[in-house]
């Protein structure tokens, strides 16, 4: 998951987006109207997809935690909520964390380096991770934030009223607020912009096919190479996951994953290394890979940070299966925040944090010629 989004206050939006987007300004003020307080959306929800009426309850198909829901009750994600017999969503048009990032920050580093993404979240999430950076708004429910009453048609208004070029759905775990996030796609394409997720990808195949068709790029997490790390993690599977990142491949929405190295957890490097080989062999090689520095956080907080020396040791296995764009995050200053072309090693992209430094790209390297996958 990403840094901890601001819970920004009513009308403080533009304050807010110059404070969090590291060397990039919110140029053009505007302004959210009829924003509304928690109490005025309690009672709101809207039609939920995927709900399948069974004998114990309506199922929830949208995730594979399949959740079955009786009269009243509210999923794992806490969003997702049976009403009047049918399936609801508590999360749409009501976001609770809206900022402007550095698209960078996703991390995406290979679509459109150096722009602007409108990027927002509303409550609730389908995993239960350990070390969730995001928690205050994650393990609660939207009708339990103070939120933004911002619709689609209003999210691609703000977005292009702060010169964004994307919007972002991000923070928490857009798959529990898909609906909201996909009638805003579908609108910011008619406006011309892309759509982007930072997601952890535990959704079913059929959402995510209806999301390719309205998502331009995705950084999904794979949190670990090994399902009981990942149940213990995260409360999920690992194999989901994996078909997510290849349906996302094959629908042609640009890709890039992070691994979050924790130390204890998932810094087993014969675990990387396999997990490098089932990407290369998948296809995935031209796929860029972040590898994540941990900072003590939530439940794990009693742990170290990952050690830079295990994140550099990563990246070489990486490099060495066969990843041709390899990066580590959360650790300003190293070289490995650089795009390099994977045949001659020039730098095209200098990168610091998430400013770009120096950029001498169109989509292949102006050195040798040699195909720089992404977006640009
Ligand atoms: S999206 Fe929410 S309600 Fe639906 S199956 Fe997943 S956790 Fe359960």
């Amino acid at each position: 998951m990403d840094t901890l989004a601001l819970n920004i206050k009513r009308g403080s939006f533009l304050k807010s987006c110059i404070a969090v987007s590291a060397g990039m300004l919110c140029s053009s003020p505007f302004s959210f109207t009829n924003s509304v307080t928690r109490s005025e959306k309690r009672d709101n929800t809207f039609p939920a997809l995927f709900g399948i009426e069974t004998a114990r309850g309506i199922e929830c198909g949208l995730c594979p935690n399949g959740c079955i829901l009786k009269e009243g009750e509210t999923g794992m994600c806490r969003v997702r909520k049976v009403v009047d017999s049918n399936l609801r969503t508590l999360a749409y048009g009501n976001p609770c964390s809206v900022n402007v990032d550095p698209i960078e920050k996703k991390p995406l580093y290979h679509f459109y380096p150096g722009t602007r993404a409108f990027s927002l979240a509303t409550a609730g999430c389908n995993l239960a991770c350990l070390n969730c950076q995001n928690w205050t708004i994650s393990k609660t429910s939207p009708d339990k934030t103070r939120n933004y009453d911002l619709m689609p048609k209003a999210v691609s208004e703000s977005a292009l009223a702060a010169n964004c070029e994307t919007i972002a759905y991000t923070y928490t775990e857009p798959v529990t607020f898909f609906e909201y996030a996909y009638d805003s796609a579908v609108i910011a394409r008619e406006h011309g912009l892309k759509n982007i997720i930072k997601s952890s990808g535990y959704i079913n195949p059929e959402p995510l096919k209806e999301w390719c068709k309205v998502m331009d790029a995705a950084n999904i997490d794979l949190k670990a190479f090994n399902n009981d790390t990942y149940l213990k993690l995260s409360g999920v599977r690992l194999q989901p996951v994996l078909d997510t990142l290849k349906i996302l491949k094959d629908n042609g929405v640009w890709l890039e994953i992070t691994n979050l190295v924790i130390p204890s957890w998932t810094d087993k490097l014969d675990e990387i290394s396999e997990m490098c080989r089932w990407l290369v062999s998948n296809g995935f090689s031209d796929t860029p890979l972040h590898f994540s520095r941990f900072h003590p956080m939530y439940k794990l907080e009693q742990l170290p940070p990952t050690p830079v020396d295990k994140l550099t040791a990563a990246a070489a296995i990486a490099v060495s299966e066969g990843i041709k764009f390899v990066y580590i995050g959360n650790v300003p200053g190293n070289e490995k925040e650089d795009t390099k072309c994977p045949k001659c090693g020039s730098t095209v992209i200098e990168r610091q944090g998430y400013t770009i430094l120096s950029s001498n790209i169109n989509g292949e390297c102006k050195n040798c010629g040699e195909k720089i996958s992404g977006r640009y």
